[in-house]
């Protein structure tokens, strides 16, 4: 479980979205076995994904965030809802690189040069997609840039995972702060100058004893409001209706040479350990629903 936590400045023009997301790094870890650099960059992008997630309006909605680099990462996938579920993986959960030569995970070595997109699912025909090129592949300037790029909206992002020593999270999460339309020039120079004089996330995290505490020190000068404080869960929704969906999508003549060639099938869900095992006649069930 994560802590989420939402803040609005006094005159309303500025809105915070803050995350303490240890748990939820925490059990991705353990979930998919990374290294500290696959941990950092998977911890980053889930807590984007939920930092995202619990602003969105329905809980019905949902989006993907898809980082797509050349670096030998490869990749990240990280979804997320309005009722407050986050889950993810990345390409390959065992890269393993030296640090950089200030001592921290290079996350964006790991990732290398690519693209960001987001794709939105708010229960229209189509969801909304927003591409960028990754501007660093360290994450939360790439998230920056997309919002600025993409959605016009002012906006600055911090995202930290700090790794154990037995590779679990010891402390990750981040925040959000956008600026509304309308608000004026003197308060966004003075929130810009108030933003360089932050720590990072984590350090924020590990220093206030509370969420609010974190909240109120981001925001401090801007007599902020506390809107709502609720939890965050990484959370898979596999089921085995979506795995036989999925087998029959894959259309009649893969399904006939898997039953010809292996008789059987076994799937493990990409977010989560979760195994699926199909036998012979299951697999012929869904040749017929393929027909
Ligand atoms: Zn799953």
């Amino acid at each position: 479980m994560g802590d989420m936590l939402r803040a609005i400045s006094e005159d309303g023009f500025i809105r915070l979205t803050l995350i303490d997301s240890t748990d939820i790094v925490t059990i991705a870890q353990k979930y998919h076995n990374t290294t500290p650099v696959a941990t950092a960059a998977l911890g980053r992008t889930l807590t984007m994904a939920a930092i995202m997630g619990c602003n969105l309006k329905s809980p019905d909605d949902r989006l993907t965030i898809y980082i797509k680099g050349d670096g030998p990462l490869g990749g990240i996938v990280a979804a997320a809802d309005g009722a407050c579920n986050v889950k993810g993986y990345v390409y390959n959960p065992l890269t393993d690189i030296p640090k950089k030569a200030n001592g921290k995970l290079d996350v964006g070595g790991a990732i290398g040069k690519g693209y960001l997109s987001i794709s939105r699912d708010l229960g229209l025909k189509d969801p909304y997609v927003g591409q960028v090129p990754l501007i660093t592949g360290e994450i939360a300037e790439d998230f920056t840039y997309y919002y600025a790029k993409s959605e016009q909206t002012p906006t600055a992002v911090s995202l930290g995972v700090l790794v154990d020593t037995d590779l679990s999270a010891k402390k990750a999460g981040g925040f959000m702060i956008q600026l509304m339309p309308g608000c004026d020039d003197e308060t966004a120079e003075k929130l810009e100058k108030h933003i360089a004089t932050l720590p990072s996330a984590t350090e924020l995290l590990s220093e206030c004893e509370t969420l609010k505490d974190a909240a109120f020190k981001i925001l401090d000068g801007f007599s902020p409001k506390l809107l709502d404080e609720f939890a965050y869960f990484y959370r898979c929704d596999c089921s085995r209706d979506k795995i036989d969906r999925a087998l029959i999508s894959l259309g009649r003549k893969e399904l006939e040479d898997i039953i010809n060639t292996e008789g059987k099938a076994e799937l493990t869900c990409q977010f989560c350990p979760k195994v699926y095992r199909l036998n012979k006649e299951e697999l012929q069930n869904l040749l017929e629903s393929a027909k």
